[in-house]
């Protein structure tokens, strides 16, 4: 496989203007597997034109509620049609095993494009009661413009999905700019938009690197960036976004604590913790980052889930035997590499992994085993950074209200899991821990309907469900004099 992309800008495939471009790899194995346009700020001004234009023009702005929804639809069918090449794409440019991407990743991209379909034609305001005398106020909610779309390299369709679905539904436009790692699902994507048959301008894909990004957020036609990346960036784009009082949702970095309790099955939590932890090999934000294990279960938890970890399959994405693919470039395995050396440095207990798979065709891809550390304690930088691999950290305590604030401290607050059988404990913690989900007993799943977002550093806003609706949208209150 090897793929071509060019700029989506006003229905027309395009070079950049300069005619950059960019490879892409797969981390598997080393490949270059692409090559694609790399936008510059002339391509950020047309695509925003272009996406201008589209947003005032009849063919969409006077397109019926229904008939945005039934191009949803459309788009779904066509992602179902075409679901195992996206997710081979996607497995070859990001590394994930395809198994995943065919089981979770892809539906999901088509649930949520299903589901915001259906919300096209629900998207009501309300009647307000005033006081004052001889007047109806009503209110409705009416769509922000051009919407810049920033994705990530970890799920990039996924991510793409839970930004594009609600923005199209409630009637704006975009410019999508995926992530410089993994461009080629995106644009694969924006050609079935095409095909599914929405009107030129109103879907617009740029690839490029951070400062194609930077150009867009900047950009005084765009009316809304949604960004989700490193907290490092979605500060940058807080501060861009001021000059032209750019509406921004992030959704950015975590250090999940997963909290195994006295009373917990273990078995259950060994498996939803391995997989919390090392789903993609942990490249996602929400992974179960810091384990905080009662003395009293501790050294079962840490022998079993130390064992499963040792015995996962490494291997090529594409193989259907591999359980973790590899990382998603060689920069990213050099910094959980030294995440690794720093976690061994401050005195925490290596009991298996860490260390690079070079064995066969691995040597060429960029494998980690994953690392599995006991004797974490909260200070230590592998408890407080967000590292972003495949590394385990297990931590010990002995009290609850203890082991609330330690997993409380924390600049970020994406995500918490719970793991015990007392109902009333369960919803104790969930009340106390702060986050903005909270996983019992489960694996940090996505639906549509659920809304998806952190609070401190891990972001601002929601994605998904009714949420979803209300970010893409501005509320307009009219008054009707009753005379
Ligand atoms: P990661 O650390 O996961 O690589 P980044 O936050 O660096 O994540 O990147 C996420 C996305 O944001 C990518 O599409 C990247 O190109 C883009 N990006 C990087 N820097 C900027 C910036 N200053 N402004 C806007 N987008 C950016």
């Amino acid at each position: 496989m090897f793929r071509k992309g060019r700029l989506l800008i006003d229905g027309q495939w395009a070079d950049a203007t300069t005619g950059d471009r960019f490879e892409t790899v797969n981390p598997a194995t080393g490949e270059v597997i692409g090559e694609v346009a790399h936008a510059g700020t002339t391509d950020v001004d047309a695509a925003v034109a272009a996406a201008g234009r589209a947003f005032e023009s009849a063919a969409w702005s006077g397109m019926m509620p229904s008939e945005r929804g039934r191009l949803l639809w459309r788009l779904a069918d066509l992602v179902e049609q075409h679901a195992l090449e996206l997710a081979e794409i996607e497995t070859r440019d990001n590394g994930m095993p395809v198994g995943l991407n065919q089981q979770f990743v892809l539906p999901n991209v088509i649930d949520v494009l299903r589901y915001y379909a259906g919300w096209a034609t629900k998207i009501t305001g309300v009647s307000s009661p005033v006081s004052i005398p001889g007047f109806a106020h009503h209110t409705r909610r009416e769509p922000l413009g051009v919407c810049a779309l920033i994705t990530p390299w970890n799920t990039p369709l996924m991510i793409l999905a839970w930004k594009l679905a609600p923005a199209l539904a409630t009637g704006n436009t975009v410019v999508i700019k995926p992530a410089e790692q993994t461009p080629l699902s995106t644009l694969r994507l924006a050609e079935l938009a095409t095909e599914a048959g929405f009107p030129p301008g109103v879907i617009n894909a740029l690839t490029g690197d951070g400062a194609t990004g930077a150009a867009l957020v900047r950009h005084p036609g765009v009316a809304k960036v949604s960004f989700t990346g490193s907290t490092e960036v979605g500060k940058e784009i807080v501060r861009a976004s001021a000059d032209h009082l750019t509406r921004v949702s992030l959704e950015l970095g975590g250090k999940a604590p997963s909290i195994i309790t006295p009373d917990a099955d273990i078995d259950a939590a060994v498996e939803g913790n391995l997989i919390g932890a090392l789903f993609h090999s942990g490249q996602i934000c929400a992974q179960y980052a810091r384990m905080y294990v009662h003395t009293s279960r501790l050294d079962e938890f840490t022998t079993k889930i130390a064992g499963a970890a040792s015995a996962m399959v490494l291997g090529n994405g594409m193989d259907l035997a591999a359980q973790l693919g590899p990382v998603v470039s060689a920069e990213q395995l050099e910094r959980v590499t030294r995440y690794i050396g720093l976690g061994v440095g401050q005195g925490a207990t290596l009991l298996t992994g860490g260390e690079r798979a070079v064995d066969g065709d691995l040597a060429h891809g960029f494998f980690l085993r994953p690392a599995v550390f006991t004797g974490v304690t909260d200070s230590m930088t592998i408890a407080t950074e967000e590292i972003f691999g495949p590394v385990l950290s297990i931590l010990s305590y002995e009290d609850e209200d203890d082991v609330v604030s330690r997993a409380n401290d924390t600049p970020y607050g994406l995500v918490a899991s719970v793991w015990t059988r007392d109902v009333g404990r369960a919803n104790r913690l969930a009340q106390r821990l702060k986050a903005g989900a909270i996983y019992i007993n489960s694996l940090p799943l996505q639906d549509p309907a659920a809304p998806w977002g952190g609070i401190k550093a891990s972001g601002i806003g929601r994605e998904m469900g009714w949420e979803a609706i209300e970010a893409y949208t501005e509320v307009k209150g009219i008054w009707t004099p009753l005379t």
